[in-house]
């Protein structure tokens, strides 16, 4: 256990990276003051970070002076380094005895292909721990003002991706079962694929009007958010001219944005709607 000079006023012993190790850690969806402090601790340590193409550049200065950087990042459509290749690097460092440090855009487990990363460090001997981070699903909402969960509206939220290894909508998915888990959908790396996503939900017995909500660049300053409806929601996105990264968010949860737009009240916008669900919260003892 260490005291690392990047917490000197947080009280208590921090896990120390050793050489030969790698932590794989989750760096949060962009801003840096959601990363951990577990995440920081590590950034302290390692003397070799091998990041991803969405962890931000801010979160990239709290290195280790003199720590080296490398970038393996993977986007869609993008050439990138093939995944075994990342893991072999990993191996390769750490047996070189390098404290390593494997930064991983939101949490390293929620479609980040940090499971295959880990098998690989476990089955070469590797030792690791691992740092989960708050996902983009979580983020992009709470950003937007949007409640992934409300009382009146779901008891269940399901994460989904929008494309599969082939760069298409996910043949494997159920996408009837999908329109029926939950209330709420929220969908990764669903920009390209969203013709094919909203048809297949609509198809499966989700309204056209169901409120949608696509957040682009989340919890960054370029942070854009597009409402619209599932019926409508290809034409908007593509007069809207958002990119990818972004969050696809389905449900009547969406609604609540016109109440709880915090980061829009900050700019000086009132609310639109104090009560967008029609509840009256005053009138509930519950
Ligand atoms: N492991 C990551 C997800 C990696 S998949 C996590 O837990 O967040 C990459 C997808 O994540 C992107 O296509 C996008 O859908 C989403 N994403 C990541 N960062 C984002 C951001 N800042 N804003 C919006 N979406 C983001």
């Amino acid at each position: 256990m260490t005291r690392t000079p990047h917490l000197p006023h947080i009280n208590g012993d921090w896990p120390e990276l050793l050489p030969g190790w790698v932590w794989l850690v989750g760096a949060g969806p962009g801003d840096p003051g959601l990363m951990t402090l577990h995440a920081l601790n590590a950034l302290a340590q390692a003397d070799v970070i091998v990041y991803d193409a969405l962890v931000d550049a801010r979160i990239l200065e709290w290195a280790r002076p003199g720590a080296a950087v490398e970038f393996a990042g993977k986007r869609g459509g993008k050439p990138s380094p093939r995944q075994r290749d990342i893991s072999l690097r990993l191996i390769e460092l750490a047996r070189a005895g390098q404290r390593v440090l494997r930064l991983k855009g939101g949490d390293p487990f929620i479609f980040g292909r940090g499971g295959e990363e880990a098998q690989a460090l476990v089955q070469a001997g590797v030792p690791l721990r691992i740092v989960p981070g708050i996902t983009a699903g979580v983020a992009a909402l709470a950003y937007a003002g949007i409640p992934a969960t409300h009382r009146a509206v779901n008891q269940a939220v399901t994460f989904f991706t929008g494309h599969d290894a082939s760069g298409e909508a996910p043949g494997a998915l159920d996408w009837a079962a999908l329109a029926k888990s939950s209330p709420v959908l929220v969908g990764y790396m669903a920009i390209k694929t969203l013709p094919s996503i909203s048809a297949r939900l609509i198809a499966a017995g989700r309204s056209a009007d169901e409120p949608v909500a696509i957040i682009a660049d989340a919890t960054l300053p370029t942070m854009r958010v597009l409402e619209t409806t599932l019926g409508r929601a290809v034409e908007d996105l593509a007069a809207s001219g958002l990119e990818p990264p972004a969050i696809l968010c389905i449900g009547r949860v969406v609604r609540m944005r016109r109440a709880l737009d915090w980061i829009g009240q900050m700019a000086g916008e009132p609310p639109r709607d104090l009560d967008p669900l029609g509840l009256d919260p005053a009138r509930d003892a519950g």
